[in-house]
């Protein structure tokens, strides 16, 4: 994690910045892929979490294949080295100029998430002289306990083929022979913290392979998505996910069909914990009822405090350096904000740091993922560029 030691090194750098452990991220990819061999498994990376060339290059050599939700990001898997059948491409606007990127490509699967997609992708393909490999995106209306926005398998989402379309779903197949349809997939949220959302999952997955099984239906894949949650409040005594426990899970309380091939698309859980925000404090506002901490890191650095109240854990490094990282140290109660005009650019309403000055350097914990892909230009700032640990002194 960050050390005392890092401190100097990081003081380098202009603020605002993203910071990688390039050691941790290995760890974590260890301990997924030692997961997901346990089992025979295997895993797509959601690109859409994090999308640095570094990262992605790691994340590639270690035998993970790629996730993506745009036509972009299929070109960028492919571009990082991903091999094409590996990747799968989700999304429910799939436009056809995108359909056509991975076409061309040729990926693993499309995740078809509506029956008229499916139809495009038929014509696209047979366009191409090609048949296009296709699972079926399926609601399986499972409340993953999570944040309202980031909940994607409820039957009110906009995401996925609910049950009653199976039949008309199955027709369109039958009826389009430029596609051929491979398995199905899930993915119900993320941010999941309670594990029994995904025995609950699976479940609903045994039973809806049975309605295919019955009519005859071929399913050499399946794909359970992604969104295993990570420990936002003790990022450094909890680094790793637990893989092992998601796996397990799953093993429990899933029927798989004879010789079916069982994937993953995991994204938080593989990259939040490895990179952190780094900023500066600019300056300490005493109000009439509080104190304010003002960072030079924005809602456009790291939009999930504004975007679904998400909470990063913030630790002021140099304070934490000059009181010999000593617990009980005097601390003070701080709301602490960012520089962007909206009130919404607030890291944390109310939060004990111990007493902190002009040009402390402020750490943003488990920002790795979703965050600096998510980086904008609002107020016309720049973008916080990446730094990663192998670059210390
Ligand atoms: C976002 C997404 C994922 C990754 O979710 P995490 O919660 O980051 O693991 C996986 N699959 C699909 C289809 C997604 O949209």
């Amino acid at each position: 994690m960050l050390r005392k030691e890092n401190i100097p090194s990081l003081a380098i750098w202009e603020t605002p910045f993203y910071y990688y452990n390039l050691d941790l991220l290995d760890r974590t990819l260890t301990a997924c892929r030692q997961g997901l061999d346990r089992y025979g498994y295997s895993a797509h990376f959601a690109l859409k979490a994090n999308a640095e060339p570094r990262i992605l290059e790691r994340i590639c050599q270690a035998g993970f294949g790629a996730d993506c939700v745009s036509g972009n990001e299929v070109a960028l898997a492919v571009r990082s080295g991903f091999a094409p059948d590996q990747i799968v491409f989700a999304g429910v606007g799939k436009s056809d100029r995108e359909i056509n990127i991975a076409l061309e490509a040729g990926i693993f699967s499309f995740n078809c998430e509506s029956i008229p997609e499916i139809e495009v992708i038929g014509a696209l393909a047979a366009a191409q002289g090609k048949t296009a490999r296709i699972a079926l995106r399926i609601n399986p209306d499972v409340d993953a306990h999570t944040h309202h926005y980031i909940s994607t398998g409820k039957k009110e989402n906009k995401f996925g083929i609910s049950p009653w379309m199976f039949e008309q779903a199955l027709t369109v197949i039958r009826n389009t022979p430029s596609v051929e349809l491979i398995g199905l997939h899930f993915h119900v949220g993320s941010q999941i913290t309670d594990l029994s959302v995904f025995a609950t999952l699976c479940k609903r997955v045994n039973e809806i392979q049975q309605w295919f099984v019955d009519r005859g239906v071929k399913l050499p894949h399946l794909n359970l998505g992604g969104g295993l949650g990570i420990n936002y409040k003790h990022p450094t005594e909890d680094p790793i996910p637990n893989f092992e426990g998601w796996f397990e899970q799953v093993y429990r309380h899933l029927t798989p069909l004879p010789g079916q091939q069982i994937h993953f698309e995991p994204g938080r859980s593989l990259v939040g914990q490895c990179g952190h925000l780094i900023s500066r404090v600019l300056y300490i506002k005493e109000g009439l009822e509080k104190r304010f901490l003002i960072l030079d890191a924005g809602m456009n650095d790291l939009i999930r405090p504004a975007l679904y109240q998400a909470h990063h854990r913030i630790e002021n490094l140099s304070a934490s350096n000059r009181t010999d990282w000593n617990p009980d140290a005097e601390t003070l109660r701080y709301e602490v904000v960012g520089p962007v005009c909206e009130s919404s650019d607030l890291w944390a309403p109310e939060v004990d740091l111990p007493i902190s000055q002009r040009g402390d350097l402020v750490a943003l914990h488990s920002s790795g993922a979703y965050g600096q892909v998510m980086g904008m230009r609002y107020n016309q700032r720049d973008l916080a560029p990446a730094h990663y640990s192998d670059e210390l002194a």
